[in-house]
């Protein structure tokens, strides 16, 4: 069983008492024992069984044995949303004092958790151009936890050299972190390029009718917790699954950030039509991509990866194979005209989401941006001309039929 999706459907099977060709779900909070000694086996750890579903439940174990199958991870963790997942692996690995290094092209939330909450907290952000790899050595130090990546930035659509950037990292004993979810394990595998961990939001192309809030963080079994000192005595009585303890028995467990057994039956769900989907939704960026590249008479600048101008066309296909995403972003001449094309298309949605079946659109300087000053807004290369396109899994024809009808609107 080597394909993505033959071991997304049949590649995890649980004995079922009815043969239930689906897994169930098990919306319960508690599991009993049939006597004191083996509750005491369960906590003590000498017996692995489900206690509270807090902690583990069999429809999240089942949606977290489907991730590492289909990761080639050591394990995976599901939580309650792709912040979650964010936020539990920082506080994993990182204390007072220490440094996270980020791009500063990087997902608005995660950016306010480091940045605002857990600078509260002591932990420092710093920052290197990605798209210079070798920046990253002069901001490394002995206090330095991780290096914080994401697989393609959004709205900048930005791909950088990942594997080189790993390198450096691994040449200084460094964490590397990956947020991976506009590509998922299915359209960039993770390890091979050097990353040791992976946190996704299982919400965007995991779920994809936009069904159900989660996320997963993946341990790909390749960083030495030896390195870090908050895992020097884990190391030592659990080796390398020293991460998913501390997250399964500590972070995770205080945190509470836990998956639901429905959102993890919605999100085992999505997994199996997940490479179907990205494939077409990957291809439906390209078309609207090439389409509005074409239209000069509106649009006044296209970036997408797949283009073949774009400066990260080089490394999006030497990472990716000829995949280049489901995100794009394109200008008008004015935020108005924006806002006129916006209103005037039928079939894309106006909402803020990624990869969701639906094609989706929207005006990122006044929304998901709002809170930042125009200066700032530009420093990220947002601007109040651009509008970004996710690509869902309609037909082509028709996503491109409704774009050229909002332009004929503004005329
Ligand atoms: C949406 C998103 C997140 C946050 O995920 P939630 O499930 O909404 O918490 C994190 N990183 C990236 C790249 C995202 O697109």
């Amino acid at each position: 069983m080597n394909g993505f999706t033959t071991k997304a459907i049949h590649g995890v099977r649980e004995p079922d008492t009815h043969h239930a060709l689906r897994a169930p779900v098990y919306d319960s909070v508690t599991f009993e024992f049939e006597s004191s000694e083996d509750i005491e086996n369960a906590f003590r750890g000498k017996k692995p069984s489900h206690t509270y579903s807090r902690i583990t439940n069999p429809t999240v174990t089942d949606f977290e044995k489907r991730l590492t199958l289909l990761s080639g991870g050591l394990g995976t963790i599901a939580v309650s949303s792709g912040m979650a997942a964010i936020s539990d692996t920082i506080l994993s690995i990182a204390g007072a004092g220490d440094n996270i290094v980020i791009s500063p092209f990087l997902f608005g939330n995660t950016f306010s958790l480091l940045a605002s909450t857990l600078k509260r907290w002591g932990l420092e952000i710093r920052f290197a151009d990605f798209r210079l790899p070798e920046t990253l050595e002069q901001v490394i130090d002995g206090r330095t936890r991780a290096v914080y990546l994401e697989t393609i930035t959004n709205p900048q659509i930005a791909v950088f050299d990942i594997p080189a950037l790993s390198r450096i990292a691994d040449r200084h004993g460094v964490l590397v972190i990956l947020d991976n979810t506009v590509m998922t394990p299915y359209a960039f595998d993770a390890r091979p390029a050097g990353v040791h961990i992976e946190v996704l939001s299982a919400t965007k192309y995991i779920s994809g009718g936009g069904t159900a809030v989660g996320g997963a963080v993946i341990d790909h079994g390749n960083y030495d917790w030896g390195k870090n000192p908050y895992f020097k005595d884990d190391v030592k009585a659990y080796g390398k699954h020293c991460f998913l303890r501390r997250l399964r028995q500590e972070v995770y467990r205080n945190t509470g950030a836990c998956m639901s057994p429905h959102a993890a039956y919605m999100l085992s769900l999505g997994l199996e039509t997940l490479a179907l989907r990205i494939e077409r939704s990957f291809d439906n960026a390209l078309g609207m991509a090439e389409y509005l590249l074409e239209r000069k008479d509106h649009v006044t600048s296209v970036n997408y990866a797949g283009l073949t101008y774009s400066g990260y066309h080089e490394i999006a296909e030497r990472l990716f194979g000829k995949r280049y995403g489901g995100i794009l972003t394109f200008t008008l001449e004015s935020k108005e005209k924006c806002f006129r094309f916006m209103d005037a298309l039928r079939i894309v949605r106006r909402a803020t989401n990624i990869n969701d079946n639906k094609t989706l659109i929207l005006h990122p300087a006044s929304t998901i941006y709002c809170e930042f000053p125009p200066e700032e807004q530009a420093k990220l290369g947002v601007t109040d001309t651009m509008l970004r396109l996710s690509a869902g899994i309609e037909d082509k024809e028709d996503l491109i039929a409704d774009i050229e009808q909002a332009f004929v609107a503004l005329k």
